[in-house]
């Protein structure tokens, strides 16, 4: 079994009255949303740019351009749903995938077991293989002052020898 690890990170600059949408969630209660051009779902950028770095895939700005009017508005879920059929097409099979969200709002913990599973919907895989964490940025830096939501995404793939 030939085994894949890769990483994301995604930073939105935040602002009062945007919605925010964090791992497929709608968070009513945020003060502020992600300024973007999609809808600015920080969590689904970040566990896709994972699985593209974990299968040598490129990046999420090089397949869905922030420039091309056909991303305007849209939903992360879907284009993460379409990562996650580009990875399988290349023979990986999503082991587990890991994220920590920063922000000093909205409040995570009592969303992230929803976040995990619209997430792992989008992804092919049972919920449990999706863990959401959260931590604030203790007054410090963008995210810390509520000037920004950052996520970080690990994942793992697994793959078949190829035999060479
Ligand atoms: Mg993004």
């Amino acid at each position: 079994m030939r085994l894949r690890i890769g990483q994301g990170w995604d930073r939105h600059r935040l602002e009062p009255g945007l919605p925010c949408i964090l791992g497929g969630v709608l968070f009513e209660d945020a003060p502020a949303g992600p300024v973007a051009h999609s809808d600015g779902d920080v969590a689904a950028h970040a566990v896709a740019d994972a699985l593209l770095g974990a299968a040598s895939l490129g990046d999420l700005g090089r397949l869905f351009p922030d420039t091309d009017p056909a991303y305007a508005g849209a939903d992360s879920l879907t284009l993460l749903a379409d990562v996650a059929a580009r990875v399988r097409a290349a023979g990986w099979r999503l082991v587990n995938a890991d994220l920590t969200v920063i922000c000093e709002a909205p409040r995570i913990a009592p969303r992230a077991a929803a976040m995990a599973a619209r997430l792992a919907a989008a992804l092919g895989v049972p919920a449990d293989d999706v863990s959401i964490k959260a931590t604030r940025g203790e007054g410090l830096g963008p995210e810390g002052r509520g000037e920004a939501i950052t996520v970080q995404a690990v994942v793992l793939l697994s793959g078949e020898e190829s035999g060479s």
